[in-house]
C-alpha cells in the first residue's frame, strides 16, 4: 500500500469540495478515517482506495505518480446551455430516433427537388431499430414522399454504432447521399465532419456554487439562468412548454395499442376520463397528474413528439406535474417556463457531474433525474426558498438510487411508462418534504448526484439498458 500516493485524496476532495465527513460516508468509513489517511496517520485499504478512484473519475494510477495533474482536470467545469438537455423530437430514444429524425430534417432540406428517398441503418441503429420504430419516424419525417428502409446488421466497418445512410433519388436517379451519425442526446454529425462540443456557457458545475451565486446576488436559479444564456433563451424556453403541452393534448386523446408488440394498451385517456362520483381530491390529484405522465410517456412509445426532459424515455415526469398545477392554479405559461428553467438547471447538474443516460448509469438516471427536477421546478413554482429547492431535489435523485433499466423487450413501455406516473407523485412528495424538513437536511444535492454516478458504475451492465436480466428477461 505504501506505493500509493495517499495525500492526493485530500486534493482531489478539495477540488471535489466535498467534506472528510461526505468522503467517508460515501466510502462507510468515518471522518476521523479519512483525516487520519490525509495525515498519513493511516492508510485506506486497496479497496477503498478503488472506490475513492471511481469516485472522483480517475485512474488508479493518478495514486501511483509523483507527478500532480491540474486540478482543473478532475472536476467539471462549467456545463453546457439547456437547450443542449431539452429538444423537441420523435420518441422513444434520443439515439434511435430523435437523431434520425434530425438527420432525416436537415437532408429534406438540402434536396427539396427529390421525390423519393431511401434509408440504410447500420449497427445498433440496425438492430435494435425495429423496436424503436427508427423506421417508422425516419418514414414519418420524410412524407409525403415515398422512402425504403433497410435494416443492415452485418456491416462492420462503419464510424459510429449508430450510423445511417441517406440516399435522395429524382426521377429514379440518385440525386444526393449523405453518412450520418447520430452520436447520442438527439445529436448528429454529418458526413464525417468534426464532433463539435458545444461550449460550457455556465462557469459552474456544483449546485453549492450555483446557490452562492444567486444568494450573493439576490437572484432565483432561473434568473441565474436566464443571465447565462442570454438572448432568445427564454423563446426558446416557452417553445419547450408549448411543445409539453401539445405532447399531453395529443397523449389524451390518443387511443389504441401501442407499437412493438406487447400489445400495451394506452391508457392515459382512460385514466383521465374515470372519474367515480365520491372521489377525493388526492385521489384525483393523483389520477389526473399520471394521466399526463402516461399521456407523454405513450406518445413517446409511440414515436411521436415529446420534449426530453432529460431523456425521452422519462419525458412524462416534469410536464405531468406543472400541467397539473397550471390547470388546477391558472399559473400563466411565465411562471411555469422560470419553473422549467430551474429544473434545466438540475438537469444539467446531473448531466454534467453524473449522467442522465440508463445505458450509462440505469433508470435512477433518467427517471431519477427527471424526478428532481420535477420537483425542484415544483419548488420554484411555490416560490420556495433556495435551499428548500436543493432539499427537494436531492430527495427526489436519492430515492431512485440503484434504480435499473430493464425495460421488456427493449421497448419504453413496462416499466417505463408507469414509471413516469409514479415518479411525478414522487415529486409531489418530494417537494412536501422539503418544505417541512429542509432545516433539518444532512447531505447536499451534489453529494447524491455523485453517490448516483458511483452507483451507476457499480450496477451490472445487465441492468443498464442491455435487455439482458430483471424485467427484461420476462417473455410476454
Ligand atoms: S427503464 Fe430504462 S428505458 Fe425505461 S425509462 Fe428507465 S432508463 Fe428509460
Amino acid at each position: 500500500m505504501s506505493e500509493f500516493k495517499i495525500e492526493k485524496i485530500k486534493e482531489l476532495r478539495r477540488a471535489g469540495r466535498i467534506s472528510q465527513k461526505e468522503l467517508g460516508e460515501m466510502l462507510g468509513v468515518s471522518d476521523r478515517a479519512v483525516s487520519k489517511w490525509e495525515t498519513g496517520l493511516a492508510k485506506p485499504t486497496a479497496e477503498n482506495m478503488m472506490r475513492i478512484a471511481r469516485i472522483f473519475d480517475v485512474p488508479l494510477e493518478y495514486f501511483l505518480k509523483e507527478e500532480k495533474i491540474s486540478l482543473h482536470e478532475h472536476r467539471s467545469v462549467g456545463m453546457e446551455s439547456i437547450r443542449e438537455l431539452y429538444k423537441i423530437g420523435r420518441g422513444p430514444s434520443s439515439s434511435h430516433t430523435i437523431g434520425p429524425e434530425r438527420a432525416c430534417v436537415a437532408f429534406k432540406e438540402r434536396n427539396p427537388d427529390a421525390d423519393a428517398f431511401s434509408v440504410i441503418l447500420y449497427g445498433s441503429l440496425a438492430k435494435t431499430g425495429r423496436g424503436h420504430g427508427t423506421d417508422t419516424v425516419i418514414k414519418k419525417t420524410l412524407a409525403p414522399m415515398p422512402c425504403k428502409v433497410e435494416f443492415n446488421c452485418h456491416k462492420v466497418d462503419i464510424p459510429h454504432p449508430n450510423t445511417l445512410e441517406l440516399f435522395a433519388y429524382r426521377d429514379g436517379k440518385e440525386i444526393d447521399r449523405a453518412e450520418v451519425m447520430s452520436v447520442g442526446g438527439g445529436s448528429i454529425v454529418f458526413d464525417n465532419a468534426e464532433i463539435e462540443k458545444p461550449p460550457r456557457i455556465y462557469s459552474e458545475s456544483k449546485f453549492t456554487d450555483i446557490a452562492e451565486y444567486c444568494k450573493e446576488k439576490h437572484i432565483r436559479i432561473y434568473e441565474y439562468a436566464i443571465e447565462k444564456e442570454g438572448e432568445g433563451f427564454v423563446e426558446y424556453m416557452k417553445g419547450i412548454w408549448d411543445a409539453m403541452k401539445a405532447s399531453i393534448n395529443a397523449g389524451l386523446d390518443d387511443e389504441g395499442i401501442l407499437p412493438g408488440g406487447l400489445e400495451v394498451h394506452k391508457k392515459a385517456r382512460s385514466l383521465f376520463n374515470s372519474q367515480h362520483i365520491d372521489e377525493s381530491a388526492e385521489t384525483r390529484e393523483n389520477r389526473m397528474v399520471c394521466s399526463y405522465a402516461f399521456a407523454v410517456s405513450e406518445q413517446n412509445a409511440s414515436g411521436e413528439k415529446i420534449v426530453t426532459a432529460p431523456t425521452c424515455g422519462a419525458s412524462g415526469v416534469l410536464p405531468a406535474v406543472l400541467y397539473y398545477q397550471q390547470k388546477k392554479r391558472g399559473i400563466d405559461d411565465s411562471r411555469i417556463i422560470n419553473a422549467l428553467i430551474t429544473a434545466g438547471v438540475i438537469g444539467n447538474l446531473i448531466k454534467t457531474n453524473a449522467s442522465i443516460s440508463g445505458a450509462e448509469c440505469g433508470c435512477q438516471a433518467e427517471v431519477g433525474s427527471a424526478c428532481a427536477m420535477a420537483s425542484a421546478a415544483l419548488a420554484e413554482l411555490f416560490e420556495l426558498n433556495i435551499d428548500k429547492i436543493e432539499y427537494a431535489a436531492e430527495i427526489a435523485i436519492e430515492h431512485h438510487l440503484g434504480l435499473t433499466c430493464d425495460p421488456i423487450c427493449g421497448l419504453v413501455q413496462i416499466p417505463c411508462i408507469e414509471r413516469n406516473a409514479v415518479a411525478a407523485m414522487r415529486a409531489i412528495n418530494a417537494v412536501n418534504l422539503a418544505n417541512f424538513l429542509w432545516d433539518t437536511r444532512k447531505i447536499s444535492f451534489d453529494r447524491v448526484v455523485l453517490t448516483m454516478k458511483e452507483t451507476g458504475r457499480d450496477l451490472h451492465s445487465s441492468y443498464k439498458e442491455t435487455s439482458e436480466a430483471g424485467l427484461a428477461k420476462i417473455q410476454l
